[in-house]
């Protein structure tokens, strides 16, 4: 019979990995619990208008990347492609905007994309919303944030910050009629997208992969002529904030990013060990989007990062940075199956007394040998062994695997003189 698959783009995290996640998953908590952020948790399905109308009809995503579907009462939902859209539903429809919010979720996306390496059509990200201050100092605080978590996962000489402020929508619509104007003119030279991107959503071009749109755009106008004196200001104020805090920033005038609620300050931290898909976190301000939803106007910024995209780079250098391991502590070597009950006592003793300890328990015991063979592989660090011996005189032997050294513990009394060995 032909076995199922999993879905296309859609992946495992097998027990092998699901401890790395774990680990990047508490790292990351653990940060934003240092700068008061709360946790918030969205459903996994939206209706499709909520999409339609936060991230935009002209964007990738609402195009060609959701998976949309009739409910059985016909209306239409759609799997989430990204977590500011019900973020902000959510806190609208909870009444949590009288006060400001500092907020960070994690969980699955969807996109229909063509999966590759580090891009998927099942993907996870970890994000942040931040509503009611408009003042740069968020910024400065975020970006202060985001660089403490590539400090705590080991990793931050691999990211860099890459920064844009994209204006108001003044700046931006007339910016569009001055690129436009340019690219027009040069039709014959758009590729496909483009062209297409042309009429529906110009700025996207500027972030075009497409080596010769990127050089066609080195003699178009720039974004920051267009710029009002509140944004440049903004964008001086930030740079200074950031240098005297230590961190390195690039300014690259073509960072327009994705989505379309976006305006002001932009940003990603880019790899270069990541190939093709070298945005491991992106975000900016989107003042305009909370009342566009029908909230009232306060003004808002978040970002987000792809849990995959981290994974790799974790896995090419800093896992072992990471405290912790999935490995057992101690492994129970049981002579034989009438010493089971005798074997049970002492674990469940040991668990009682020490929450930390992770016991792997031979189940099925064979030889001694085989089992001295199965403790090894375990990777864990002491073989306990019960046999006859041992439970005559109400004994375990303890051997560290790692040293070679074994050790008789009586267990008359307790287990401490045992304890205050491991
Ligand atoms: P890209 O340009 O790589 O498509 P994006 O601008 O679409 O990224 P965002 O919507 O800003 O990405 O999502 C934030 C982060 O989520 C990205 O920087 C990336 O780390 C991650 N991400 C986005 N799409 C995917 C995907 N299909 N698979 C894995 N990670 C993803
Ligand atoms: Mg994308």
């Amino acid at each position: 019979m032909k076995t199922i698959q999993a879905v296309r783009g859609m992946h495992d995290i097998t027990p092998d990995q699901a401890g790395h996640w774990s680990r990047i998953e508490h790292a990351i908590a653990e940060v934003f619990s240092r700068y008061a952020y709360r946790e918030i948790r969205m459903p996994l399905v939206e209706s499709t208008r909520l999409f339609h109308r936060a991230v935009g009809e002209a964007t990738d995503i609402v195009e060609k990347e959701m998976y949309t579907f009739p409910d059985r009462n016909d209306e239409s939902l759609a799997l989430r492609p990204e977590g500011t859209a019900g973020c902000v539903r959510a806190v609208i429809e909870n009444g949590l905007l009288n006060t400001p919010q500092k907020l960070w979720y994690s969980g699955p996306m969807f996109r229909y994309e063509k999966p590759q390496k580090g891009r998927y059509r099942q993907f996870h990200q970890i994000g942040a919303e931040v509503f009611g201050y408009d003042s740069v100092e968020v910024e400065a605080e975020m970006l202060m944030l985001n660089q403490r978590f590539w400090k705590s996962l080991g990793i931050e000489k691999s990211v860099s910050l890459q920064l844009n402020n994209i204006g108001d929508s003044v700046a931006r619509a007339n910016y569009k009629n001055a690129l436009v104007d340019y690219l027009s003119g040069h039709k014959e030279s758009l590729d496909a997208d483009s062209l297409r991107r042309l009429d529906t959503n110009p700025l996207r071009i500027l972030d075009s992969k497409n080596p010769a749109m990127q050089s066609l755009l080195n003699d178009a106008p720039a974004l920051g002529a267009y710029l009002s004196e509140d944004s440049v200001r903004r964008a001086e104020q930030l740079n200074s904030m950031l240098a005297a805090q230590g961190i390195a920033v690039e300014q690259n005038d073509r960072l327009v990013r994705g989505l379309d609620y976006y305006n002001d300050t932009v940003f990603e931290w880019v790899s270069n060990d990541l190939g093709a898909q070298g945005t491991v976190c992106g975000g900016g301000r989107y003042d305009g989007l909370v009342e566009q939803l029908g909230g009232k106007s306060v003004p808002a910024i978040g970002f987000a990062m792809g849990i995959e995209r981290l994974f790799l780079l974790l896995e090419a250098q800093a896992f072992a940075a990471l405290p912790g391991n999935d490995k057992p502590d101690a492994y129970f070597i049981v002579a034989g199956k009438e010493l089971q009950p005798y074997a049970f006592a002492l674990a469940e003793n040991l668990r009682n007394a020490r929450p930390d300890f992770a016991i792997m328990h031979n189940l099925s015991p064979g030889s001694l040998k085989s089992q001295f063979k199965k403790a090894d592989k375990s990777g864990a660090r002491y073989a306990f062994v019960i046999a006859e011996d041992e439970v005559a005189n109400n004994r375990v032997t303890v051997k560290d695997l790692q040293t070679g050294e074994q050790l008789q513990y009586a267990l008359q009394d307790d287990l401490q003189e045992l304890l205050a060995g491991l």
